[in-house]
Parts: structure tokens; sequence; C-alpha cells
């Protein structure tokens, strides 16, 4: 028995801002966007307590509850957003094949990938517990460095995330520790030079985090010194981990185009892959920035390009 393949004009893969924006945008223009989420409906915002620096909400807002806000919003207009994962696509086929959880297969003429990346954590007991506890564990020093406002906090890796990030904390704490692996930093000449000579950054070079202490929330880090063995306890409220990120797609891999590191390249100044009808959009394409207001805007521009793209082709 032959099995009807579901078609689909618009495929928008994973719920972040930017795969949300995209649906907004897509089925505001009729392309009738299917959404599927991926294992984390929301993506990475759901992940964090309150978001302040999203524009339009002067009294902040959850993380969680932006999510519901822009999906709800991504349906209103008639985005049909399933849950399920993307887990093999073949983007060279006309059309696009994918299938859903390795097994329903489906065709688009365009598909917008929005699939996020991941921050990598270092793994320990406690900072899992109070990182999913909100309790003052974070991989984003722009989106939850406000809420250490004149105290203590660390910082973990030595690229140049952790090095932006050290600055930035280093404008709003009192006191930011660095916490070094190696005895050599791996961020650009201009970004250690920048650290090394903000007064309230003290660098621990041949350091590794040994535990996070604290019940409810962030009392200390305890760190390990490579060399000597030794233990030391520092008084922060706050524990950065910028260790890097993983792009959210091996599945592309040997089709779209992609840096050593995974991200996706796209054209300059859109969003378009190496493949055409093929987009990306949000953290998977974006190493520089990664804020939800700018994963939302390429969102809105991965759906104009879409658009864009099948009237050019003559299917929309
Ligand atoms: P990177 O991979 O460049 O750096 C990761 C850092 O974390 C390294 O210092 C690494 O140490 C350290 N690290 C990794 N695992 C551990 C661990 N388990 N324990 C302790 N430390 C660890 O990631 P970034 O996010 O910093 O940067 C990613 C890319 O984005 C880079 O190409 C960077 O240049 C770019 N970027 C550019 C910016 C800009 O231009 N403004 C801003 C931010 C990023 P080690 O060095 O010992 O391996």
């Amino acid at each position: 028995m032959s099995q009807t393949i579901e078609h689909i004009t618009c495929l928008i893969i994973g719920s972040g801002p930017a795969g949300y924006t995209a649906a907004i945008y897509a089925a505001r223009a009729d392309l009738k966007p299917v959404l599927y989420t991926g294992l984390t409906p929301g993506g990475q915002l759901t992940e964090t307590t309150e978001v302040d620096n999203f524009p339009g909400y002067p009294k902040g807002i959850t993380g969680p509850i932006l999510m519901e806000d822009l999906k709800a919003q991504a349906e209103r207009f008639g985005t049909q957003v399933r849950f399920g994962m993307i887990t093999k696509a073949d983007l060279k086929a006309t059309p696009k094949r994918l299938w859903v959880d390795e097994t329903i297969e489906i065709t688009a003429d365009t598909v917008i990938i929005s699939t996020g990346a991941s921050a990598k954590w270092l793994g320990l007991e406690n900072e899992n517990r109070l990182r999913l506890n909100a309790g003052g564990v974070s991989a984003c020093a722009v989106c939850d460095g406000f809420f250490f406002k004149g105290q203590d906090v660390a910082i973990v890796g030595a690229g140049d995330t952790a090095a932006e990030e050290a600055t930035y904390l280093s404008k709003l704490c009192k006191k930011v520790y660095m916490i070094v692996r190696r005895n050599e930093m791996r961020a650009s000449k201009a970004m250690q030079h920048r650290v090394k000579n903000t007064a309230n950054i003290e660098i621990l070079w041949n350091s590794e985090t040994h535990d996070v202490l604290g019940k409810e929330a962030v009392e200390g880090v305890v760190v390990k010194n490579s060399g000597s063995g030794e233990l030391r306890t520092l008084n922060v409220t706050g524990f950065f981990v910028a260790i890097g990120h993983k792009p959210n797609t091996d599945i592309f891999k040997d089709q779209l185009d992609m840096d050593e590191l995974g991200y996706l390249q796209i054209q300059p100044g859109s969003t378009r892959t190496n493949i055409a009808g093929v987009f990306a959009v949000g953290d998977c394409s974006d190493k520089t920035y990664r804020q939800a207001v700018t994963a939302a805007g390429t969102g809105c521009m991965g759906a104009l390009d879409a658009e864009r793209y099948l009237a050019s082709a003559g299917v929309h």
C-alpha cells in the first residue's frame, strides 16, 4: 500500500524566537507554514527566567511566557505548530525531502532552518541543579548579568565569548573572577588586552571549576589549581559558563555550507544558504549576537526570503 506523502509550501524547523517570527510572517503571507518544534518547544528561552531585554515588555517577561505568546501569535495566523523532530533531510532533492522522528516523510518547497544552538555546560551536578532552578547559573551575561548588579560573580571560559562577557559583567558587578583552564587564553589579543586591563576582573590561570556551592542559589564556587591541586572558594552569587555553543546543524552536514564549528553559512545581507529555497535564521547561523531579538529579526528575513523565492520560482 503506498503512503501519501504530505507536501508543505513552507516548512520551519525549530521553535525559538527565530522560528516563530518566521512563522508569523510566512503565515501572514499565506505560505501556510508548518513548524516542527524540536524536543524543546520554545528553545533556549524556556530555560531562562526573566527576559528584560526583549523590546515591548517594559516590565520584563519570563522566557516561557514570551515563547507561549510568540507561539500563539504564529498560530493566530494559521501556522500549524507540531511537536516533532526533523531527523533527516535531503535538501538537494526537488521538492526537498525531510523525515519527522525518523519515520514520517514530508516534502517541502522551502525550508527555514531555525534549529538554534545549545550552550555547552561543564557537566557538574550542582551547576546543573542550580541552572535548572534558576539559582544563578547562566550561559548568557547579556541576559542575566543585570540580576547581579553590585555583586561578585565568576565566569568560566577563555574564548572571545568569555572575554566579552567578563568585560560586560565588569561594568555591572563589583568583582569578576575569570576561571581559565590553561595558562593562556584563546580569545583574540584585543579582547585579552581588554580583560587584562580591567581592574575588577581577576583571572585565575590553570584553574578548573571543582564545584558550585549553594542550596537554592549560588553561594560560592570552588576552584582547583591544576598545578598545585590547591582548592580556593570564591564568594560569588553568580556563575557564568562561557565555554562555547554548539549549533544544532548536524543533520545538514555535507549538504549545507557551514563553518568549522557547524554554524550555517548564509549569503551576506540575506538568510539564503547554498541551496536555493533553504534559509537559515537565528542562532544556528549566528555566533556573534545570539540574542532573542536578533534571532526574531532574522526569522522575519527568512520568511520574506522564502516568499520571494516562491514567487520567483512561480510556486506561490
Ligand atoms: P570557543 O570555543 O572559542 O572558546 C571556548 C573556551 O572555553 C576556550 O577558552 C576553552 O578553553 C574553554 N573551555 C571549553 N571547555 C571547557 C571546560 N570544560 N572547562 C573550562 N574551560 C573550557 O567559544 P566562544 O564561544 O568563546 O567563541 C565561539 C566562536 O565565536 C569563536 O570563533 C569566537 O571567535 C567567535 N566569537 C566572536 C565574537 C566577536 O567577534 N565579537 C564574540 C564571541 C564569539 P581552551 O582554550 O583551553 O580550549
